[in-house]
């Protein structure tokens, strides 16, 4: 199949003061086991993040990006204490901002994103954006007995004792010779 450019790996790094001031808009994924304080947060460091960024200059004047991170991530159903697969999506409206002055100093609809000059880490700035976006509590949606059966989670456990009647069919169904 074709593949969407969404596929490819998003880039560690990059100097967000000049993305900004070049418009850049970057797509891509971000592997959920290089965000490690994701993986602690959640119970499988499997999948992968959809990431958009588009870095731009508000009508503030402030060098500001936009965009969002969405992925499945998997915790623990509060009902059953099984792992439950939740979407979690979290919109990015951060302004890039030398120090804490400058982030008080903030049109509402924009957070902080406290950089120094140059290179920034963008994996650290989607992670953090990430665990504010994390449901405090889940549940599996359908009854936790039917998630248990059927989810992809871990693998079903059943039960290997052996039915009594089922012992008794096969005594009655051997064959007497
Ligand atoms: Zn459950």
């Amino acid at each position: 199949m074709f593949k969407t450019p969404s596929n490819k790996v998003l880039p560690r790094q990059g100097d967000p003061r000049k993305f900004a001031q070049h418009g850049v808009c970057l797509e891509g994924v971000i592997p959920v086991a290089e965000l490690p304080r994701v993986v602690e947060a959640t119970e499988s460091s499997d999948g992968e993040i959809q990431v958009k960024l588009e870095f731009t200059i508000s009508e503030e004047r402030k060098k500001v990006v936009i965009g969002n991170a969405s992925a499945d991530l998997t915790l623990v159903c509060q009902r059953c204490l099984e792992p439950v697969t939740v979407p979690v999506e979290s919109s990015i409206s951060l302004a890039i901002v030398w120090d804490e002055e400058a982030a008080k100093a903030l049109p509402e609809r924009f957070d902080p994103w406290i950089a120094s000059e140059g290179i920034a880490d963008l994996y650290d700035m989607v992670e953090e954006e990430l665990l504010l976006s994390l449901p405090a509590v889940a549940y599996h949606e359908e009854p936790c007995l039917d998630s248990k059966l059927y989810s992809s989670g871990k693998p079903v456990e059943v039960k290997k004792e052996k039915n009594p009647f089922q012992v008794l069919e096969q005594l009655k169904s051997s064959p007497k010779s």
